[in-house]
């Protein structure tokens, strides 16, 4: 497969409904491929023959375009939505799957589309080598931490450390799903590690939804806000807002 050419799964328009830029419509390009299994995952990140690319910004109608999808296609595609509703989107969101399993084309991609609008890249934070040499081309990283008490598999914490260090280089939040099973010792280890890496950066906790509806009682949710600002007091609780919207 050629450097500037990806396997993406879709391109839309929509508010982004997570952590520091909720509320901001973006234009999301999300990349196939992933390296972890959560437990809680929603998205089928597997590759296929076909990106579905909604026709036009908020229409909700898609069209199939083959993959692997070119930058000039991509770049075109975001361009003309940009140059009809100026100012509609605050930035690109390069999200997944895991986007840094194909940084060699993000590499290409980032400053093509960092000339049309901010990127902003959402990530598991467990690939930092392939991380580094794109930093300087984002505005934004949005950093999940993955908690075993919600994925299922051990937390990657030297993953996430060294991942955070380099992420840090622009401005990082860090987020994580919570869930009733979330003990207190996991939040401890997270604002911790927060701390001691990059203590300038937000902590986003995320409480799991569950059919449409927070999975988790308050109780426990407060407990484990609490847990975390005891070490970094930059913490923040926020559901996944475009589920209530009703919106990708
Ligand atoms: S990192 Fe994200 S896309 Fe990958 S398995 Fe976990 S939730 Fe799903």
């Amino acid at each position: 497969m050629p450097c500037n050419d990806a396997q993406l799964l879709e391109v839309f328009s929509s508010i982004q409904g997570e952590a520091e830029l909720v509320g901001y419509r973006q234009i999301f390009i999300r990349l196939a491929g992933c390296n972890l299994h959560c437990a809680y995952c929603d998205t089928d990140y597997s590759l296929r023959e076909h990106c579905r690319v909604e026709d036009a910004p908020g229409s909700g109608q898609f069209r199939g375009i083959a993959n692997p999808v070119s930058l000039e296609v991509i770049a075109s595609l975001v361009s003309a939505w940009v140059d009809a509703s100026p100012g509609m989107h605050h930035s690109i969101s390069l999200t997944g799957g895991e986007p840094l399993l194909q940084a060699p084309v993000l590499l290409n991609w980032a400053p093509v589309l960092r000339e049309i609008l901010p990127l902003h890249l959402e990530t598991n934070g467990t690939c930092a080598a392939a991380l580094e040499p794109l930093v300087p081309h984002l505005d934004m990283i949005s950093m999940d931490v993955k908690l075993s008490s919600v994925t299922g598999v051990a937390t990657p914490w030297k993953l996430h450390r060294a991942f955070l260090e380099i992420a840090s280089r622009t401005k990082v939040c860090v987020k994580a799903v919570v869930g009733e099973e979330t003990p207190v010792e996991e939040m401890i280890d997270l604002g911790r590690m927060v701390r001691q890496m990059s203590p300038d950066t937000s902590v986003y906790l995320q409480p799991v939804t569950q059919q449409g509806k927070i999975g988790m009682s308050s109780n426990h949710l407060l407990c484990l806000q609490a847990a975390v600002a005891k070490q970094h007091a930059n913490v923040r609780v926020v559901p996944q807002m475009h589920v209530f919207m009703n919106l990708l």
